[in-house]
């Protein structure tokens, strides 16, 4: 049975198409928000609103308690988290169904197993995921253990936190030398960061690509793949443009990692949207780690699918059956996306501020996701992330012109965007041709300005 009423618990564009997905289906909307951001479009838009407290986000958007309540006194049915804040916080999940509210994701218990990257390497490996040669568990205290790790694996390696997030708490490592220093450095700063202080080892790739596999399961064993990502284009590891699929990608290596994808997913029953994150590199893919939860990047895949992965996660969490067979799943075209940013596309310095004058570009093939406005107050609490672009043509060639139109079409004036940076990848000749790395954005483009 359908829901009749959801609470997004969530912000800015991703909140905005969440409403959007609602609307589609005929649910009302609960928006939350915090006292900064009772102007945001969603909020606006929504059936019904609710203050959950101060601006900084660990008073409002990742107050459990608050969430919550407002569930309660509004009467919803389920809770949709977005992405970030508490998307894939295996405790808010499970308050979420204790008090009697259905989370629109995974279990608690996928989310703990995935959360954790060491044991998300370990179930991945026990279904028959390719992953990046490494610790195959947590590092110990012991010296010799380690140094002989780091040897086995051969030099540069990296170090990760099991509980890291966000492109943050990585250290690469070249040689035995820093390898002690770097482990305890590594081990204070997951403990700080995240709490946990629980770290691992991998080699370090050095020029690989991340390539990144869409995939939806009903929690009852089934589960279908909806092709792949190239999200390689990063600024200290966060994604700046992805596109979908990833130029050079054969149907075979597409079938095969995806079916590899879509078997983990019905061993472990996996419930909702998830992504298979890999580095892909001389032709292998090496697993890094799963997200259970939608991501920033879900349009392109829903442009050459067809397929609305917000409706979709909405119709699981209800309990209905996946609207689509694996064979229903067919790649038509090609699709880019642009993360906007306000900040100053140099010193990537944020740019909050008040945006005096907006103006959207449009034409054949061209989705815009943002919740900004003509005279909308771009808060300096949050992510500075204020919308995405996204560009759809029938080749990649026809995206990228199309994109390439659209970046010259917009106008965001009152604070600085990343729409000058976006406007240099999108005629790069190495990106124009496909396939660049993921050092390729911080090491050749940025390093020449
Ligand atoms: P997070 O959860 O913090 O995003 P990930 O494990 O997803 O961390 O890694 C983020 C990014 O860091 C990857 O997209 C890649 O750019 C880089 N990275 C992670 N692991 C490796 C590795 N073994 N070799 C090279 N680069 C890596």
């Amino acid at each position: 049975m359908m829901f009749e009423k959801i609470v997004i618990a969530n912000r800015g564009e991703i909140a905005l198409r969440i409403l959007r997905a609602c609307k589609e289906l005929g649910i009302k909307t609960v928006a939350i928000h915090s006292q900064a951001d009772a102007d945001l479009l969603h909020v606006l838009l929504a059936d019904e609103s609710v203050c959950i407290g101060p601006a900084p986000a660990t008073e409002s958007y990742l107050n459990v308690p608050a969430i919550i309540s407002a569930a309660e006194i509004t009467d919803a049915m389920a809770i949709h988290p977005g992405y970030g804040f508490l998307a894939e916080n295996a405790e808010f999940a499970e308050r979420v169904e204790s008090s009697g509210f259905v989370f629109i994701g995974p279990t608690p218990e996928t989310i703990r197993l995935m959360g954790d990257k060491v044991s998300a390497i370990k179930a991945m490996q026990d279904s028959g995921v390719p992953c990046v040669p490494g610790s195959d568990g947590p590092l110990s205290d012991n010296d010799q253990e380690n140094l002989a790790i780091a040897k086995r694996i051969t030099y540069p390696i990296i170090i990760k936190a099991a509980g890291g997030g966000g492109g943050k708490g990585m250290r690469v490592v070249h040689g035995e030398a820093t390898l002690l220093n770097n482990i305890g450095l590594a081990r204070s700063e997951a403990k700080a960061n995240f709490g946990n202080g629980t770290i691992y080892m991998e080699k370090f790739l050095d020029n690989p690509r991340h390539i990144e596999v869409q995939v939806l399961g009903d929690g009852k064993g089934n589960a279908i793949y909806l092709g792949e990502r190239d999200c390689s284009m990063q600024r200290r590891h966060q994604k700046v443009v992805e596109e979908a699929p990833a130029p050079g990608i054969t149907p075979e290596e597409r079938r095969k990692i995806g079916e590899c994808c879509v078997k983990a997913c019905e061993k472990i029953n996996y419930r909702g949207a998830g992504t298979f994150e890999f580095l892909y590199q001389d032709g292998n893919f090496y697993f890094i780690e799963m997200n259970t939860r939608i991501q920033v990047e879900h349009p392109v895949t829903e442009l050459i699918t067809g397929v609305d992965l917000i409706k979709e996660q909405i119709r699981i969490a209800a309990g209905l059956p996946l609207s689509y067979k694996q064979g229903d799943i067919q790649l038509r075209g090609h699709a880019i996306e642009c993360r906007i940013n306000a900040e100053d596309p140099k010193s990537f310095i944020p740019s909050p501020g008040t945006i005096q004058v907006f103006h959207a570009p449009g034409g054949p093939g061209i989705r815009i996701d943002t919740h900004i406005y003509g005279g909308y107050k771009v808060p300096p609490f949050y992510d500075s992330m204020i919308g995405k672009l996204i560009a759809f043509g029938d080749s990649r060639d026809i995206a990228l012109r199309r994109m390439k139109n659209a970046l010259d079409e917009i106008v965001v004036e009152g604070i600085k965007t990343n729409v000058p940076l976006h406007k240099e990848i999108m005629s790069d000749a190495n990106f124009t041709k496909g396939g660049t790395n993921i050092h390729y954005l911080e090491k050749e483009l940025l390093s020449k300005n």
